[in-house]
């Protein structure tokens, strides 16, 4: 099956915490890996306690995987723990649509679920097993995992073993040959309907979109002026002024660690006498040096009536 080509392929895992949830999950995505697919696995666990709902995310495909964040609009939705089904924050039934199919592990028929909660695509149930004790991943998430496989469509019987039995050693967990028995039990169950996963016509999904090229400018148009350093001088940032810091001598107190701290842009630099001296080519006319002028020795004049009285004079 390696090299068959599929459409990206969404699956949400739900189930509660101390369920193997997050190594079901892994257990699914290696088993696309070994096929040669593309994968992203990733499980939420919310409030981190036995019990509490968590969902595990998997996504693969045959080319790379460039969506990111919680599956919204699931192709394939499987239930571990068939409680949470009556559960809304569990979110089990959140964006299934025609396409999405949904396997239920448990003893309830999937007529009954169709008539419970009604979802629009198709509901198959995967009968569950008993555990097999604290030491081992819960039997119900070993079928599903082996059921959802086979509807997927694209993992072969012996990827999925060799994934099982991967992932179930990594988590440090033991597998029996009856877990494994149970795994691969489901995934020959399943055999009438495989490959429904993806198989439905997908609606209100937003298109991917396609990657457009934007035109990159010479550095020098399309940057600011400052394109080397130490050229911050050249820059004429005082064209942007409406405003300009006009200095009283009379009232100026020389101290111009005040004003000429102030300056963000140090625009005020100290002349031969120890007055501040405003750099009118690099001062943007903030005015900061206006509010902070101690003696009030700095006034704000409009640029034009600045620019007239220098004409004039
Ligand atoms: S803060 Fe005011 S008084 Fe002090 S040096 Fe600057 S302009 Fe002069
Ligand atoms: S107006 Fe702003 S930029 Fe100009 S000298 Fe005063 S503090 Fe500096």
């Amino acid at each position: 099956m390696v090299g068959a080509e599929v459409d990206m392929v969404r699956i949400r895992i739900h189930g509660r915490g101390g369920q193997g949830i997050k190594t079901a999950g892994r257990m699914l995505g290696s088993a696309m890996f070994l096929e040669g697919f593309e994968v992203q696995d990733a499980p939420r666990y919310g409030a981190e306690r036995r019990g509490a709902p968590i969902v595990a995310f998997i996504r693969a495909d045959s080319n790379p995987i460039n969506e990111r964040g919680l599956i919204a609009d699931p192709d394939l939705v499987v239930v571990v723990d068939d409680t949470l089904m009556g559960e809304p924050t569990a979110g089990v039934l959140q964006g299934l649509g025609r396409h999405s199919v949904l396997l239920i592990a448990g003893g309830t028929d999937a007529a009954v679920w169709r008539t419970r909660v009604n979802p629009a695509g198709p509901v198959i149930v995967v009968p569950a097993g008993h555990d097999g004790g604290p030491e081992t991943l819960p039997r119900s998430g070993l079928a599903s995992i082996g059921a959802a496989a086979r509807l997927i469509g694209t993992i072969g019987r012996a990827s999925l073993e060799e994934a099982v039995r991967a992932e179930a050693t990594a988590a440090g967990v033991t597998l029996s040959p009856a877990d494994l028995h149970g795994v691969l039990a489901a995934y020959d169950a399943m055999a009438d309907r495989q490959g429904c996963v993806g198989g439905g016509e997908r609606h209100g999904r937003v298109a991917r979109p396609d990657w457009i090229d934007l035109r990159a400018d010479d550095v020098d148009h399309a940057a600011p002026a400052v394109h080397r350093p130490a050229t911050s001088v050249l820059v004429r940032t005082g064209l942007w002024r409406t405003m300009r810091p006009v200095i009283d001598r009379d009232r100026c107190r020389r101290c111009v660690w005040v004003c000429g701290e102030f300056c963000p842009d140090n625009a005020i630099v100290v002349d031969a006498e120890g007055f501040p001296s405003v750099d009118y080519d690099h001062c943007k006319g903030c005015l900061i040096c206006v509010a902070q002028c101690p003696t009030h020795a700095i006034r704000a004049v409009p640029e034009h009536d600045a620019a007239t009285a220098e004409a004039a004079s």
